[in-house]
Order: structure tokens, then sequence, then C-alpha cells
């Protein structure tokens, strides 16, 4: 018996699997055992026809054990430690240094690219192992900083290297360019809409959930867009928490400073948004993590899928649980809602008429609220633009829209004012103060005080949505460089109420 380190996931975490390999005489069969899924239980086939390509003929009766028995081993990440193994039990690999080794073969000996390289590069980490990975991985290895790694093409050539015939490839650690991603779509190409794009400054500057209403047209959907693109770049540590993500789903991970930004549709399933499922896949909720999630037209969404958003959209994470454990993804998102004003939608709109009834309009509000709605700081109409409004704006080319590189740069300036406030309480945005904190630190002058109590009266605003308020003003404030919420402040986030 001589066991090799792989590396199998449980949701976002790699773990590690030893993998024992006994062969005995008898006909020809190989079995595995521990808990492999099908995709584990398929690559005795290409681990035979990779050994075959190096020469290697198995006979017997081979055994795998997958241990610990008890976590269920998944995907073809295993192929390269199964091969290894029996290349160990048959006396052809003198040396097979203590490493994790993970890597799909194809029937040639090639290693192919999986998913997980980057949680299982903080697995090596963690264990103070080196991890040997298929050269397509390589890349986004490189970005978890303190992995001692190397890469291979193909099993003969991490034969070679593991025996001294050849020298191994280390992956040298890779620098991040800090170079700002370039926004896309740009504000400077959104016509009109100034009061969309000033709520679009304050949401993307206080990490302030929004919704967008307008008719069908009027661009909500490019507006949401471009806010990813007025956020701060990405810092080192959250495009890794990003690349972590994605690594886990096997997708492209281009080292980016970009937000993400993700759509959800409202044909969308519960697992496919907040992930789950047989194989504990993170969701789209996850993969938008530290930028923009996308709800176009909210008001399609079942309540069951809205009530699922809740608690990752409210904690920054979810949690899953299973038989086999827990398993936790990343959720921190700015939330982005867009409807329509109305079940036709065109209510308000200067051309078209809207055709509902009163009892439409009013079931259509209900629509409007629950659980999601609750989280929504900013509410904004979004006018369609009649031809010859769009005209002017085209024309105007003395008064070009400001572009979004401009409008980041201030966002980003509002941003270091709220970490350095909020510094003491671990947080960096205003929309993430509790509750408790809100009368605390949110403190006004007696004039705005009065001001704000006779205009929530009058608009009959309680509870949670003054607080709301109070944190938009903030925001507001920090925009403008001021140390004081003003009356103007509250009388600008008073406009952007539901
Ligand atoms: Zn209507």
């Amino acid at each position: 018996m001589s066991g090799v380190l792989g590396v199998t996931l449980r949701g976002m975490e790699a773990l590690p699997v030893e993998v024992e390999v006994e062969i005995t005489g008898g006909l020809f069969a190989i079995s595995i055992v521990g808990m492999p899924d099908v995709a584990v239980r398929e690559s005795k086939e290409r681990v035979r026809a990779a050994l075959r390509s190096l020469g290697l003929t198995l006979k017997g009766r081979v055994s795998v054990n997958l241990a610990p028995a008890d976590i269920p081993k998944e995907g073809a990440l295993l192929d390269l430690p199964i091969a290894l193994g029996m290349m160990k039990t048959l006396g052809v690999l003198s040396n097979c240094p203590n490493a994790l080794y993970m890597g799909e073969l194809a029937l040639d000996g090639r290693l192919r690219r999986v998913r997980g390289a980057v949680p299982a590069a903080f697995l090596a980490r963690k264990l103070n192992l080196p991890l040997y990975v298929p050269t397509e991985n390589a890349e986004e290895v490189a970005l978890v900083q303190g992995v001692e790694a190397y890469c291979a093409d193909s099993l003969s050539e991490l034969a070679m290297m593991l025996t001294g015939a050849e020298e191994p490839r280390p992956v040298p650690p890779a620098v991040i360019p800090d170079i700002k991603p370039v926004a896309d779509p740009d504000f400077a190409d959104i016509k009109g809409q100034a009061a969309a794009r000033r709520a679009a400054e304050i949401a993307a500057a206080g990490h302030h959930n929004l919704l967008l209403v307008g008719s069908p047209g009027s661009g909500k959907t490019l507006i949401a867009k471009a806010i990813a693109g007025i956020l701060p770049p990405l810092t080192d540590e959250e495009l890794v928490e990003t690349l972590l993500v994605r690594s886990t789903l096997g997708m492209d991970t281009k080292p980016t400073r970009e937000r993400p930004f993700r759509t959800i549709h409202f044909t969308a399933s519960t697992v496919s948004i907040c992930g789950g499922g047989n194989n504990l896949r993170p969701g789209e909720v996850s993969l938008a993590h530290r930028g923009v999630l996308f709800l176009d037209e909210y008001t399609e969404f079942r309540r069951d899928l809205t009530e699922s958003l809740r608690a990752p959209i409210e904690d920054g994470f979810i949690s899953i649980s299973r038989s086999a454990g827990t398993v936790t993804y990343p959720s921190r998102v700015l939330l982005v809602l867009a409807a329509n004003p109305c079940a036709c939608g065109y209510f308000g709109d200067p051309v078209v008429p809207c055709k509902c009834s009163a009892l439409d309009l009013e079931r259509y509000k209900r629509k409007l609220s629950g659980p999601i709605m609750d989280r929504i700081d900013l509410q904004i109409h979004v006018p369609r633009l009649t031809p010859e409004e769009l005209l002017s704006f085209s024309n105007n080319k003395e008064n070009p829209p400001e572009s979004s590189a401009i409008i980041r740069e201030r966002v980003i300036k509002a941003r270091k004012i709220q970490q350095e406030r909020w510094r003491e309480y671990n947080l960096v945005c205003n929309a993430e103060l509790p509750e408790k904190l809100v009368k605390r630190c949110l403190i006004l002058s007696e004039d705005s005080k009065n001001y704000l109590a006779m205009m929530a009266a009058k608009l009959n605003i309680t509870g949670r949505g003054l607080s709301r308020i109070l944190k938009v003003s903030r925001t507001i404030a920090d925009l403008a460089g001021e140390e004081n919420i003003s009356k103007s402040h509250l009388a600008e986030a008073l406009m952007y109420r539901q």
C-alpha cells in the first residue's frame, strides 16, 4: 500500500483525499471504493489508457481506495493521483514526494484543466505541501500567494520531473496588474437620465441596493450594467475571492479587477441562483460576489425565489446544509432590480398611454413589495426618452455625458471616507451599518432632525425606512465631502424612498 494525496471539492472548499492502490494476482479488474461519483468511477478508463501511453499495462486485480471513506469524491481531478498511485505500486515511479496532485488525464496521457485549482492552492498552503497541477491551471494557481506549485503538460512529463530526469516547472507567483478596468457600457454612452445616473452613483458609493422603474426601452438594463463600471476596482483580496468561485465552477479565471455583473432571470431555479444541488456548486449570487446582481423584470419573480435571496443579500453569504455537512458560499452583492411601472409597462410614459385599470395598478403595486423590496435603499424612475430628447442629447456636443471613469473617481473618494469612518466597526460602507449603530453614529443637527421628523410624519415613514434614509443621506454627504448630514442631503435621500 502506498498513498498519494489528491483533492476533492466540497462546495468551494478543497479537501485532501488519500489514494491507495493495491494490485493482486488474478483476472484483470479495477475497482474504486470510497464514495466515488460517476466521473471518478470513469477515471479508471482514462487512467488505464494514459498508463498504456507510457507503455505500462495493468494486470491483475487493481483496487483503488479513496480515503477518508465518508466524504463523497467528485470529478475527474483525481485521475492524476490515481495514476501516480498505480505507478508507485507497480514500482515504476521511484520518487513521489509528499504533495497534492490534481488533474484530469486524456487517453494519450496529456493533463487537462480541472475545476477547483484555486481552492486546492488554498489547501496546499494550509497543509504546507507542494501542489502539482496541469499547465492549463497554472495561471489561476499563480494568483494565490504563498503556494509552492508546479505544473506539467502530461503524465510522462510529470513522472520525469518527480524522478529527477527533468527539471521541475515551478509556477511563479503572479502579480496582479494594478490597471483600472475599462467600463463597459460606459455612462458616457448613456443619454439623458440625469436622475438615474445620480442614483447609480449614490448606490455605488455607499453600496446601496437600487430599484430602477421604467417602461420597456427606457434603458434600465444599460444603467444597471454600467453600475459595475463605476464601482472601485477589485482589491487583491476581493479578486482572489471572486476567482475562488469561478475556479470552483471551472469557469474562466483570467485575473481582472473588473467587478462581476450577473443577471438573473425570473425563470431561473433556486439552485442556479443560490447554489447547492447534488454537487454543491455555487450559484449566480456567488458569481456576483463583490459585484452587481441584477434582477430584471423583478415583478415576474416567484415569491419563493425572492424569499430564498433574502438571507444571502442580507448576510453576504449562503449556507447550504447537506448530509455531508454544511457548505458556505460568499454572496456580498450590490443588488439592482428593474421593473416596469405597471402591468402594461407604460404608466407615466410621455407617449404611450397606460392601459391598466385602477385594480391592475393596485395589484401590481403589491408585487413590488416583499422580502427583497425591504432591502432596497434607492428607488428611481427611468423615463423613456422621446425621439426629440434623444436627438437633442446627441446634438449637444459641448456638454457630453460624464464618463464612468470620472464618476468612479468620486465613488472611490466617498468609499475611502466611509472606510476610515467605519474602521473600528469593521465595516466598509454606509449601507452595511447595522440598525443599532444608525442612531448612535448618524447624528443630525437640531435643524436637520426637525426637518426629518416633519417629513417622516408627512410621508408616513417609520423605523427601517428612517434608517435607510439616514444611511443614504450619509452617502450623499460623503460624495459631497461634507462631514455633517444637512437638510439638502436628507431632502435628496427622501426623493429615493419607496
Ligand atoms: Zn399600465
